[in-house]
């Protein structure tokens, strides 16, 4: 593939990534009417938040001449990533190989091969996750022509979100005569949290910021992998190098249970088609609604959509635990905000 169509290529990506709608949800909490914000990153072109970042990673590289036509992109990702490097890196005809953790839903591991990527699976004692990124530093040392993406440690993740997620959350709160009194996301990599966050202080410096965990899997509080939990892609044993919790406020712990149940909410209520973390997120978002009081601006994103946990817990009977929010939760509907225009984020080399 030439520069020129690569260049093409990569611009008209642009147009399947990213301006999502927002999701003004509303719902009533203990009978009170509330209303929190989502971004709806379930309709990227692979159905999550990950596409933004692999898209921007890319250009970046392009940009950067990090790297060549036909390099082999090599990842380590619970996923979404994996997904969202194979079908963006085979649009700009990229071999794919993906390191991932053997106990990931069936899903993930079938919608990696439809787009022809190659998966190598990394057992718990080959070192799951931790193991999959050591295996990917191998890799590139033993084969010529690779490009590490390394989304854990590449500042270009959190850019992605610095100058998408973050301007396009704004810039739809504002054209609703609103602004953010609080952002909050669920760590995978920190990419969105810290993205998103760093953008917003800059325009409203007194925006909270948290970082959202499992409460069954604490390790941002704990600083180590502790425990098991439901919530894919978010928790992967260790605290990312791009995530700086100094500079966000605190963590907030969401029962998977509870994330489920509201995840199966927003499907069978609302239409909404999300994931685990999303239902984290939405509970993440109340609760830090409820310190800050009912009216304050709470946003958040859906990471992805739930078709990739269909053979999990999601689709089964989840039981109603001491603790849980859902069940103080009723969703009344949404109102979704027009979406930014799209020359609005455009650069130099697709003008
Ligand atoms: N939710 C899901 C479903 C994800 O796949 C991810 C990314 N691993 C996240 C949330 C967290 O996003 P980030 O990596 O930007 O922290």
């Amino acid at each position: 593939m030439t520069t020129a169509t690569r260049t093409r290529r990569a611009a008209d990506l642009r147009h399947m990534v990213g301006n999502t709608p927002l999701l003004a949800i509303r719902f009533r909490y203990r009978g009170q009417p509330r209303t929190v914000y989502a971004k709806a990153e379930h309709m990227n072109i692979t159905g999550s938040i990950k596409d933004r970042m692999a898209l921007h990673i890319l250009r970046s590289a392009y940009r950067e001449g990090r790297i060549g036509p036909g390099d082999t992109v090599v990842e380590a990702t619970s996923g979404n990533t994996g997904i969202s490097f194979a079908a963006i890196g085979r649009a700009l005809g990229h071999p794919v190989v993906i390191f991932m953790p053997d106990w990931m839903s069936v899903e993930r591991v079938a919608l990696i091969r439809s787009f022809g990527a190659r998966i190598v699976p990394v057992s718990k004692e080959e070192g799951g996750f931790l193991g999959s990124i050591a295996k990917t530093e191998e890799f590139a040392r033993q084969q010529h022509h690779v490009f590490l993406p390394r989304q854990f440690s590449n500042t270009a993740n959190v850019d992605a979100h610095a100058q998408t997620t973050g301007p396009e959350i704004l810039g739809q709160l504002q054209a609703n005569g609103l602004s953010p009194d609080a952002f909050v996301a669920g760590v995978g990599t920190g990419g969105t949290v810290m993205g998103v966050g760093e953008f917003l202080r800059i325009h409203c410096p007194n925006v909270r910021l948290h970082p959202v965990e499992p409460a069954e899997s604490p390790t941002l509080s704990t600083g180590c992998k502790v425990g098991h939990h439901r919530i894919q892609g978010v928790s992967d044993e260790f605290i990312p190098p791009i995530l700086d919790l100094a500079c966000l406020d605190d963590v907030i712990a969401v029962h998977d249970g509870d994330a489920i149940l509201m995840a199966q909410m927003l499907a069978c209520e609302l239409g909404l088609a999300v994931g685990i973390s999303s239902g984290a997120n939405f509970l993440a978002a109340l609760m830090v609604q409820d310190m800050m009081g009912g009216e304050a601006v709470v946003t958040t994103v859906f990471a992805d959509d739930n078709k990739k946990y269909l053979s999990t817990d999601l689709l089964r009977e989840e039981p109603v635990r001491d603790g849980y929010l859902t069940p103080d939760v009723e969703l009344d509907g949404y109102e979704a905000f027009r979406r930014v225009c799209d020359t609005c984020f455009a650069t130099d080399d697709e003008e």
